[in-house]
């Protein structure tokens, strides 16, 4: 079936109830029934979507099958929010003394995250330019856990060569790990070209309406194979203490191994859970996905063309632009759209205010992938902080507007830039 399928029926059996709609099971615990049920329970003989809600809860295992069918993977793992989500992926395999080689186009939060907040746990992030990937294995030793990518990085649009980053990953037994928030699933399946995780921020395209903050955690198919017997990853292959020295990637749960370990170990002693609520409007999300990526798709491209031919406009880049430097990359990897965002240059910060505060139909936000339009001037706000040679380094020029096209009339948000552009 296609994900678009997938993304309405995957992972609900119907209850006593039929309801169409998934239920939401606002419960913090469930009734075991039996002494020894309970104990086996927590002895991981009896699944954990009934046990206490920071380890499972029956809503979030229907986004959870659902999500990894969508994704095309064999099991995935919802959390609290996107940061939690890559925060997991890194600490399920490295630890202090450990390093992790990532690109250099990233998210503002997953960039503060690797560059100081793992830096202080002892874990040392190395950086690539996704437009040199050659240069990724003199990067590599020993002690390197991941390597770590997006998609489609926001805010800076790049669309990196997946074969290149795979390739060394697959090659060292590293594995490979991408934040696919910015395709989705229904732009992009990062296992269909050898990835092994995928994280996603779901509140950003997934919600679709900014309505909730929540992330995901994906593994693909046959990951323990990867993992079992790799002496990179010792938290799978050695006794793990706190479970009387169960091994996991001997264990039973070997098509979800990575998700299964995050459970177990981060969401049981750090507990980002995401909350059941918020998962029910994951699942609305979802069921329009495919049809909303659609329409994004079509009107950003449409809205970059338009704008190349201002006057105006200096440069405009979207990856599927013919031109632009990453369409090769994009061609391959994203041949069914490129998202919603792309970004435009004007001649300095006084011509891109005025456009801002000109504009009707967009609002001057920091965030993305809401259906309705968004509008940004990244030098002033988002990368305030950086020094003039930094923003050139990030590909950030004093004009650089950024939009996230939303799901309105695309002739309306034309008429809209008209307008603002003059
Ligand atoms: C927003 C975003 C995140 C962080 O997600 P939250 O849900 O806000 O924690 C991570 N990666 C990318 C690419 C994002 O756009």
């Amino acid at each position: 079936m296609h994900e678009q399928t997938l993304a309405l029926h995957a992972g609900y059996e119907k209850d006593n109830q039929k309801t169409m709609a998934v239920p939401i099971y606002m419960s913090t615990a469930f009734d075991f029934g039996s002494a020894d049920f309970a104990a086996s329970s927590f002895n991981l003989e009896q699944g954990t979507d009934n046990v206490y809600t920071r380890v499972g809860n029956p809503t979030n295992a229907i986004l959870e099958r659902r999500f990894a069918e969508v994704e095309g993977g064999s099991a995935s793992l919802a959390v609290a929010s996107g940061m939690a989500a890559i925060f997991y992926s890194i600490l399920n395999v490295a630890e202090a003394g450990d390093n992790i080689v990532v690109s250099n186009q990233l998210y503002g939060g997953t960039v503060t995250l690797f560059s100081q907040t793992l830096k202080k746990l002892g874990i040392e992030s190395r950086f690539f330019d996704v437009h040199e990937p050659e240069a990724i294995e003199e990067l590599i030793d020993d002690k390197t856990r991941c390597l770590f990518f997006e998609t489609i990085s926001n805010p800076s649009i790049d669309v990196p060569n997946f074969d290149a980053i795979v390739s060394m990953a697959d090659k060292h037994g590293i594995l490979s790990i991408v934040d696919n928030t910015v395709a989705t699933p229904m732009l992009c399946k990062p296992f269909d070209f050898g990835v092994d995780v995928v994280v996603h921020s779901a509140s950003k395209y997934t919600t679709g309406q900014g309505t909730a903050i929540g992330g995901l955690i994906v593994e693909r198919k046959n990951l323990y194979e990867k993992i079992k017997g790799n002496s990179r990853y010792p938290y799978f292959n050695e006794p793990e203490v706190s479970y009387h020295g169960l091994v996991f990637a001997d264990s039973v749960v070997s098509p979800v191994l990575f998700t299964f370990r995050t459970r177990m170990i981060l969401l049981r002693d750090t507990g980002a859970v995401l909350s059941p609520f918020n998962t029910w409007l994951f699942i609305q999300g979802l069921e329009t996905l495919a049809l909303r990526m659609k329409q994004h798709t079509q009107s950003a491209l449409e809205i970059a063309k338009w704008l190349q031919k201002k006057n105006i406009v200096k440069k405009v880049n979207y990856p599927l632009l013919e031109g632009d430097k990453n369409y090769e990359n994009a061609s391959k990897y994203l041949a069914k759209g490129a998202s919603g965002l792309l970004s435009f240059e004007v001649e300095d910060y006084a011509t891109a205010k005025k456009i801002l505060d000109k504009v009707e139909i967009f609002s001057i936000v920091a965030n993305i992938g809401d259906s309705k339009s968004i509008i940004n001037h990244s030098a002033s706000t988002t990368h305030q902080q950086l020094s003039k040679d930094e923003l050139l380094k990030a590909g950030v020029s004093e004009g650089l507007i950024r939009l996230s096209v939303g799901l309105e009339d695309t002739q309306d948000l034309i008429d809209d830039l008209t307008k603002a552009l003059g």
